[in-house]
């Protein structure tokens, strides 16, 4: 938990970090190497007021380390100024006993920008 805060504190602000942003909706279905894949379905909402920590951690008992770092993804949509994009990450997490692709999600991002202002004129 602690450890947890100290992340998303060194993440930074949603505002801080892409000032043209005034949502992300992140839609995710998580899978994992079983008979039933599906694991789950989440959306999050996040705001300029939220930290800007993308990164999701893995349902998989065993997984150490691991995650599905978002962050990446985001920066990059930002710093084309694209609205939506679809795709595929697997966990990054390695653990003896898990196979390299034990987990993964299916997004779809979704940004909303602020109306460009005279910042940028
Ligand atoms: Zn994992």
């Amino acid at each position: 938990m602690e450890l947890k805060k100290q992340i998303n504190v060194a993440a930074g602000l949603v505002s801080d970090r892409f000032p043209s942003v005034s949502g992300i909706v992140i839609q995710m279905t998580y899978y994992h190497k079983t008979a039933s894949p599906l694991l789950m379905v989440r959306t999050v909402n996040i705001f300029p007021t939220s930290y800007a920590n993308f990164k999701m951690d893995c349902m998989v008992k065993g997984c150490k380390g691991g995650g599905l770092d978002l962050t990446a993804v985001i920066a990059d949509m930002v710093k084309t100024h694209k609205k939506i994009r679809n795709g595929s990450l697997p966990c990054c997490g390695t653990s003896d006993i898990l196979s390299i692709d034990h987990a993964r999600i299916e997004y779809e991002t979704v940004i909303r920008y602020k109306r460009v202002s005279k910042i940028y004129s």
